[in-house]
């Protein structure tokens, strides 16, 4: 597709339910707080209205589900195309028997972990330390504290870009570390996922424990995408970064975290462009000092700014 305003945009997608948003700044919807804007945001009425969405847009609008952003950097020259973001109506997170909980895509991990301990289901505390959503989680088999998404999930349910309805297995997710191999321009809607029954005061003391662990070793109150790099096979990016004398460093008003340096933070004015920066000469400095190419864990989006 060529560069088009939202206007002409907005006159080739379909009518629905749910709202367009043109011009819609993505900084507003990521944790790093930075981003030009998208084209056109989508806010699905329900599953429906996003399956009527998907059929009628035409197959060169590029179309790009977010969460909430947790570990997305958007560029300053915005997204092309329309972003959807799921709202309230996949926000659901419920008991279905004694040790299965069923989620949409939509729903925060957080709220998910909480579902599960009131419904006394243990196994899924992991989620509780996530800022993300399911759907970011099935995206990047988000996992801490020894489990991951993969895990837990039995099945997730998903729409293609023509707006079929899939029932996705485990066995056919490809996870592996931070990574599902299930076809890119999938929009997951949700997923089934399994625990273990238990005693809901014990299943809340472990998340509590997780929630304090973590406020003492990452910066969770900034303007941050999480661990920017994943960690090489059986070595730890933060040590690398460490070693290579990056804790601290500075570009612009983009930090390497002093309190854990695998976390980029904006302290107030940084540009994407900044943090991607910064993020680069990380990996040129771990590189020259380990010989180690570290591969970025946060996703790098979006149109840089034109110079
Ligand atoms: C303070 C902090 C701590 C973090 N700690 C951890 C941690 O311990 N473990 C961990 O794994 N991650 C961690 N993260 C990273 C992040 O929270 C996870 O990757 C999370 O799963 C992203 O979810 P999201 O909803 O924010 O997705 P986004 O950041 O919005 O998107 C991430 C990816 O998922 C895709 N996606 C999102 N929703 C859908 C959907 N419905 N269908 C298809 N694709 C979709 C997007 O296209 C994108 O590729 C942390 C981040 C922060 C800011």
């Amino acid at each position: 597709m060529g560069e088009l305003a939202s206007g002409d945009l907005l006159d080739r997608l379909p009518n629905v339910r749910g709202r367009f948003i043109p011009n819609q700044p993505m900084a507003q919807l990521t944790w790093f707080r930075v981003g030009g804007p998208a084209d056109v945001v989508f806010i699905p009425e329900d599953e429906a209205d996003l399956a009527a969405f998907l059929k009628g847009t035409p197959e060169d609008v590029p179309i790009l589900p977010v969460g909430v952003g947790s570990n997305l950097l958007v560029r300053e020259g915005g997204v092309q195309g329309v972003v959807i973001r799921l709202g309230k109506a996949f926000a659901k997170a419920e008991a279905e028997d004694q040790s299965r909980i069923r989620a949409g895509a939509g729903a925060l991990d957080v709220a998910v972990a909480k579902a599960a301990a009131t419904a006394g289901i243990g196994g899924l505390e992991f989620f509780v330390g996530i800022p993300g959503s399911i759907g970011g989680a099935l995206r990047m088999n988000a996992g801490s504290y020894g489990s991951e998404t993969k895990d837990v999930l039995v099945e997730a349910t998903a729409l293609d870009r023509q707006g079929n309805i899939h029932v996705i297995p485990l066995k056919d997710m490809g996870f592996s570390y931070r990574k599902s191999r299930a076809p890119e321009g999938l929009i997951f809607t949700g997923g089934l996922f399994q625990g273990t029954p238990g005693i809901p005061e014990d299943i809340r003391t472990r998340m509590n424990e997780i929630t304090s662990s973590r406020e003492a070793t990452q910066p969770i109150r900034e303007k941050t995408g999480g661990s920017t790099f994943k960690n090489p096979d059986g070595q730890k990016s933060w040590q690398l970064i460490d070693g290579a004398g990056c804790r601290g460093m500075v570009h612009g008003d983009a930090q390497v975290s002093p309190m854990h340096c695998n976390f980029l933070i904006n302290r107030g004015k940084a540009t994407a462009d900044d943090l991607e920066s910064l993020g680069e000469e990380m990996r040129r400095k771990v590189l020259e000092t380990s010989g180690v190419e570290l591969e970025w864990e946060i996703k790098r989006i979006g149109r840089k700014a034109a110079p």
